[in-house]
């Protein structure tokens, strides 16, 4: 197992799958009736193919188009998941997009630093966008996006699958409803092991980074939504162990603290050189909260003071798409915001903490 998408099925291929629908998208025996959000995907890859399988089971959306650099991955998916030919593209023809009446939105799936531009494209399409985690590779790229999507008068999402899976939701319930008393303590521990020095997530011109890109944003993230606040400043440690593997501008393992303006303190780690590291524990004046497994594919595993949260497992993906539908269609407000400015906050966060970790120094940041 060496690599992140080895990890996190390996956390799935461990549970037994119960079907379960959160209270937000209740599988009831009514037939939904209302609008579809109709998707194509663009980046055929191992993420995308993932969401692409977890979309066959939506009832709010449907994946119904694709945008590929790799012709035969078109092939495969017009006969693998019935998508017409006139809703196939490649990155040279996809702007043409806006002529197909078929299509809402737009999904981007591809290396970080390459979803800037195929957002600002979809935008300018005028399709609903959804862009997967990083938002992009900084704040700059992230604020450029934000303003183009409000621009073009369409939605800009960002694939934050966790804000809809419940365990975390029942503890985001629990901290507003004061079970764990004033929140003093974070710690958010990201890492895997990674495997083949020549993938794009060990190159900084398409990954923008390196752990602290990929994995380290659910920390942050996670952060934010377990504490309920955003932090006004930053510190951060960088360590390398393996130069070669890891070059300048990849990092290998950051060690980095968030203050928040209640007083609470996030202490968080990401990594690409530690196996099976996916842990949120949250500690308040009355009690804790625990997620451990946190961010991975499932089960997601809660418990707190109060004892275990035993939530059925949800496939992640199925969920967040029917959210998403509900959110593009209906204009309905998620408990935890899935939108552009939620995305350049961590992008922020992100340079801040960059910054933080080549200077030495604490940084202030105004989110
Ligand atoms: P993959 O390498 O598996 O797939 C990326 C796809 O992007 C490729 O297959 C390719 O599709 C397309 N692509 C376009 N240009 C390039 C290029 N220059 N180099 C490589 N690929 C290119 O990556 P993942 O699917 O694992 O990750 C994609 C994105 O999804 C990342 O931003 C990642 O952070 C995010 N992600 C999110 C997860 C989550 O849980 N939310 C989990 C995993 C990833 P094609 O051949 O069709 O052009």
């Amino acid at each position: 197992m060496n690599s992140r998408r080895d990890f996190l099925q390996k956390i799935a291929a461990a549970s037994i799958v119960v079907p379960f629908f959160p209270k937000a998208v209740e599988a009831s025996t009514e037939v939904y009736q209302g609008p579809l959000l109709r998707v194509a995907i663009l980046g055929l890859g191992s993420y995308g193919t993932r969401v692409a399988d977890a979309m066959q089971t939506c009832k709010k959306a449907k994946l119904v188009g694709a945008i590929s650099g790799t012709p035969s991955k078109l092939t495969n998916w017009q006969s693998k998941y019935n998508i017409p030919e006139k809703n196939c593209y490649s990155y040279q023809n996809f702007d043409q997009v806006k002529n197909n009446p078929d299509i809402d939105a737009i999904y981007v799936i591809t290396p970080n630093s390459l979803h800037k531009d195929f957002v600002i494209r979809a935008a300018k399409a005028g399709k609903q966008v959804i862009c997967e985690k990083p938002m992009s590779v900084n704040a700059k790229d992230g604020q450029e996006m934000v303003d183009a999507c409000k621009k073009a008068n369409v939605k800009l999402l960002v694939g934050y699958r966790m804000h809809f899976e419940p365990n975390t939701l029942e503890i985001i319930r629990m901290r507003n409803a004061g079970d764990f008393g004033k929140i003093m303590f974070f710690q958010g521990l990201s890492g895997f092991t990674i495997g083949d020095p020549t993938q794009w997530r060990l190159n900084k011109q398409l990954a923008g980074g390196g752990a602290m890109m990929d994995i380290g944003v659910y920390s942050i993230n996670g952060a934010r939504y377990m504490i309920g606040e955003d932090p006004i400043w930053v510190t951060a440690e960088e360590t390398k162990t393996d130069p070669v593997k890891f070059k300048e501008g990849v990092d290998e393992t950051i060690q980095f603290q968030l203050g928040f303006p209640g007083g609470a303190v996030a202490s968080c780690l990401s990594t690409y050189s530690m196996n099976n590291l996916d842990r949120f524990f949250l500690n308040g004046t009355k009690g804790f909260a625990e997620l451990n497994p946190s961010t991975g594919y499932g089960p997601i595993k809660g418990r707190t003071n109060k004892g275990e949260l035993n939530f059925p497992h949800v496939t992640h993906q199925t969920v967040q798409m029917d959210e998403m539908s509900d959110i593009i269609l209906n204009g309905k407000q998620p408990v935890v915001p899935v939108d552009g400015s939620e995305g350049l906050k961590d992008l922020k966060i992100i340079d801040a903490l960059y910054l933080a970790a080549r200077t030495g120094k604490k940084v202030d940041i105004k989110l």
